[in-house]
């Protein structure tokens, strides 16, 4: 388990995380700040400096979440059936929408994820997914299975979301928000 400590000025929890890769990132999905350095890394909170002011401003970005989610609320009616039985019913409705063919449907615990679509092409879904409103579980089965035509985020991938939901960065905003409500209504992290 990583090391969890504290940055003061910027009133923010941080880990650093040592991986087999070439050069280092921040990360700071779930509100806390993950340094994740390859192997051997000298010096990894020096990173927190020299990348202050893009912490500072994805920092904004949650507490402005945060605050949002206050807002909004849990659907504690739906089972993990009702979920599952959702999920496989867009499956097939977004397969044949999109022309393509997924490998396995599998409903997890994910710490730090709604959803991902593999190489493949077995797509993972959070269980955390059930509290959500319908038209936000419907949006993450479209968001992950369009990853099947287009693996990045870039311009083409935005395009075949739009066809479908044009509100999309509404929809990554609400599910940035319900991740946090989440977080503080089960206690979890
Ligand atoms: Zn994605």
């Amino acid at each position: 388990m990583p090391n969890k400590s504290f940055i003061k000025d910027l009133n923010v929890k941080y880990s650093i995380v040592f991986r087999d890769i070439k050069y280092p990132r921040l990360e700071l999905k779930t509100g806390n700040l993950i340094i994740i350095v390859p192997r051997g890394y000298k010096n990894p909170e020096k990173l927190i400096e020299e990348h202050e002011e893009w912490i500072q401003k994805k920092i904004k970005v949650i507490n402005e979440s945060k605050e949002r989610s206050k807002g909004k609320k849990l659907n504690y009616e739906r089972s993990e059936e009702d979920l599952r039985k959702m999920i496989h019913e867009n499956v097939d409705r977004y397969s044949i929408k999109l022309n393509v063919e997924p490998n396995r449907i599998i409903l997890r615990n994910m710490k730090s994820k709604w959803g991902s679509c593999s190489s493949k092409k077995n797509l993972n879904f959070n269980k955390l997914l059930k509290f959500l409103p319908w038209e936000l579980i419907e949006y993450v089965i479209f968001h992950e299975m369009t990853h099947m035509v287009e693996n990045k985020h870039n311009k083409n991938f935005w395009r075949i979301i739009s066809t479908r939901f044009n509100d999309y960065k509404q929809k990554e905003n609400d599910l940035m928000d319900y991740w946090f409500l989440i977080q503080s209504e089960l206690m979890l992290d």
